[in-house]
């Protein structure tokens, strides 16, 4: 299947995108990133992802080559062209070509951001593993101190997830000493004694849409949520664990190293929480 993508202002068959070699975003990770899903053709939370990805520039002195209305407009027309209904919409700008490789940040007077947009067609709600459950193993959290800007520098997740491939797992949750930051591309949590509990904000993880979608809604089924990290061996310990992102919603976890997490199956929190999740979110979608 060829895609219509989106490359500083053009609409494009994939084939057809081209990015400068001496873009920033390729010489130096120096981008970030958004991913919106998509479900019945509309939106989930685009605000929730405008705002972090004007958050992620401010905090680089990243220019935004795109207004926010602009950026919707974009997305829609992406859904319409690739008749995507369920998937999502990966964006990334980065610090644009400059004529030269260089340390320095160049002058955004001259050299503007670069944007990139594509469709992605992925089942989201009747996804497997939400109904078998994912494995996990824990690995040293070796990530820049800046993970709260969603940067295209994803080398030690992938390394991460490779880890827990080789170790026959599904993803890798990372500790910083001695707790639990987050999982390779997702925020995570355990449940003990009716009590969900996730790492609180800070410089140290990203600051998942999904994850505030999730405890706004937890609170608001009267459930207890409990901002703290925890170790992994409290994981271990604990009655269920999940983990949350755009495009896995919520996911049970059922195994994390050789341990199985309650009695080794989805939990009915977690469980119960994906389907408030996706009620709301197919309500709410635009
Ligand atoms: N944490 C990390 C490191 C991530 O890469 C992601 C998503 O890519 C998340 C958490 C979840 O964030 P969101 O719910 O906004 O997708």
């Amino acid at each position: 299947m060829s895609r219509i993508v989106y490359v500083n202002g053009e609409y494009l068959p994939e084939a057809e995108a081209k990015i400068s070699v001496f873009d920033r975003g390729f010489l130096m990770a120096d981008g970030v990133y958004e991913v919106t899903s998509v479900l019945d053709g509309k939106l989930v939370d685009f605000d929730g992802h405008a705002k972090r990805l004007d958050r992620s520039l401010t905090e680089l002195d990243m220019a935004n080559p795109v207004t926010m209305d602009d950026l919707l407009a974009i997305h829609r027309e992406l859904i319409l062209k690739n008749d995507l209904k369920e998937g999502g919409i990966y964006l990334q700008i980065t610090r644009g070509a400059p004529a030269d490789r260089d340390f320095a940040f160049p002058d955004p007077a001259e050299t503007p951001s670069s944007i990139v947009l594509f469709t992605q067609e992925k089942n989201l709600a009747n996804a497997p593993a939400a109904q078998t459950g994912i494995s996990v193993i824990s690995i040293d959290d070796l990530r820049w101190a800046r993970r709260d800007i969603k940067t295209v520098q994803l080398l030690y997740p992938s390394m991460g997830k490779m880890m827990a491939k080789k170790a026959g797992a599904d993803d890798a949750w990372m500790v910083e000493d001695g707790l639990v930051t987050e999982g390779t591309s997702n925020n995570a949590y355990i449940v003990k004694g009716g009590k969900i509990i996730t790492r609180q904000l800070s410089n140290d993880i990203l600051h998942g849409i999904t994850r505030a979608a999730v405890l706004r809604l937890a609170k608001e089924a009267q459930m207890e949520v409990e901002e703290r990290g925890f170790t992994i061996e409290e994981a271990k310990e604990s009655d269920e664990a999940f983990v949350t992102s755009a495009t896995t919603f919520v996911q049970p976890v059922v195994r994390i190293d050789e341990a199985e997490v309650g009695e080794g199956k989805p939990g009915r929190i977690a469980l119960r929480l994906r389907e408030i999740y996706i009620d709301e979110a197919r309500k709410k979608a635009i």
